[in-house]
């Protein structure tokens, strides 16, 4: 009797924007009986096997100026890095040779003719090092449907785009109101993603300020009615040399934001079993074990950061972002025990590609 409305919920599908909010703000005993529903349920329908992406955070250099984020353009305590394509090519090869089966490439947002053409070559170049074997997710911002297209012919085949909040209102309380952070492009650009045919991915910011439970039903179904086929979204980390950082003293606590996280995470994959979840790495800055944890309850894919060490603590989106002192291989080895630990296998070799996707073009 006790868990009546959770397992209702569940049993009978009823995703309402209600329901959904109902389930993101679950605390204590029901919060932790509903993930371990979600749990079971999801592993009993997809089983236990977890994706490896290697993560390349290349450069810091951005063109934009979001509130939030530790990179934005006018903040000048950032030491800004741009890691040369040699590089970048061995961190790939150390993937492919490491079985990951995929990088996912990221950095701070240019579209710049000498970027976009340079990263067009470097992915030949990382195709070719690999025998075409390693798969390729870019996660580089609004680009035009032409440089989509070229970098898709190139060999990339994912994009990650976060919509950050599908929720305009909110979307300009945190960001700067122009042509450049303009919310009706950034989500045309997510059509133009699907068209050119990437696997597309978008996600959000949890536990922003001025945001409810019932905002982050809404971006649920967002994901939902966009048909897209991955999300990676975790908790926003207050930076202090950001503007939003003003409003630290409303959020919620860093510890509720990641529960929230994984409430959002169990919630989705109640809502769209067959898509690709990633465990953002912001849920391992709050707890050590997030990551695990977000795996157990939903998520089936997980980054290990493969920058060259030398410049992770330069790409700090958030403070205290984890790993920035490790090298490759410690986090190889570290993370698969970690999601052992967790009771899932990791799928070395293969691309782990969203089966939503395949169903979604097939109806396409
Ligand atoms: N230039 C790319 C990549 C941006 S960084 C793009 O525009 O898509 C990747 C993600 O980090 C962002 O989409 C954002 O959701 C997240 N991020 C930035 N600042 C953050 C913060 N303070 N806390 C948590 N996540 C943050």
């Amino acid at each position: 009797m006790k868990h009546h409305e959770t397992d209702s919920i569940i049993d009978n599908q009823i995703f309402t924007r209600d329901k959904l909010s109902y389930l993101l703000g679950l605390s204590n005993e029901e919060r932790d009986y509903f993930l371990r529903a979600v749990g079971k349920r999801y592993t009993a329908l997809l089983g236990t096997k977890v994706f490896f992406r290697g993560l390349v955070e290349f450069s810091n250099f951005c063109t934009k100026d979001c509130y939030y984020c530790g990179i934005r353009k006018s903040n000048t305590h950032t030491d800004r890095y741009d890691i040369d394509d040699k590089a970048i090519v061995e961190a790939a090869v150390f993937a492919h040779e490491n079985k990951y089966g995929s990088l996912v490439l990221q950095a701070g947002e240019r579209s710049d003719k000498a970027f976009t053409e340079r990263i067009s070559k470097l992915l030949q170049t990382i195709k070719q090092a690999t025998n075409g074997e390693l798969g390729i997710t870019l996660s580089l911002g609004e680009q035009s449907a032409e440089t989509y297209q070229e970098w898709f012919n190139a060999g990339a085949h994912r994009y990650l785009l976060r919509i950050e909040s599908s929720k305009p209102e909110l979307y300009y309380k945190i960001h700067p109101r122009d042509e450049k952070h303009d919310f009706d492009r950034r989500l045309n650009c997510l059509h133009t993603l699907q068209d050119t045919g990437y696997q597309t991915g978008t996600g959000v910011m949890i536990g922003l300020p001025f945001q409810t439970y019932e905002d982050l039903a809404d971006d649920l179904l967002f994901f939902k009615d966009m048909n897209i086929d991955m999300v990676g979204m975790g908790p926003y980390i207050e930076h202090s040399d950001t503007p939003l950082y003003q409003y630290r003293h409303q959020l919620w606590p860093l510890q509720r934001r990641f529960e929230v996280a994984l409430n959002m995470i169990a919630t989705l994959r109640l809502l769209m079993p067959d898509i690709n979840i990633a465990a953002a790495t912001a849920l391992q800055a709050i707890d050590p074990m997030g990551r695990e944890k977000a795996l157990r309850y939903g998520a089936n894919v997980i980054m290990p950061n493969i920058t060259p060490t030398l410049h992770r603590k330069d790409y700090s989106l958030y403070q205290n972002k984890p790993c920035t002192d490790e090298g490759a291989e410690d986090c190889a080895n570290c993370l698969s025990m970690r999601v052992e630990m967790a009771g899932r296998q990791v799928g070395f070799d293969e691309w782990g590609d969203s089966q939503h996707y395949f169903k979604r073009i097939k109806k396409g």
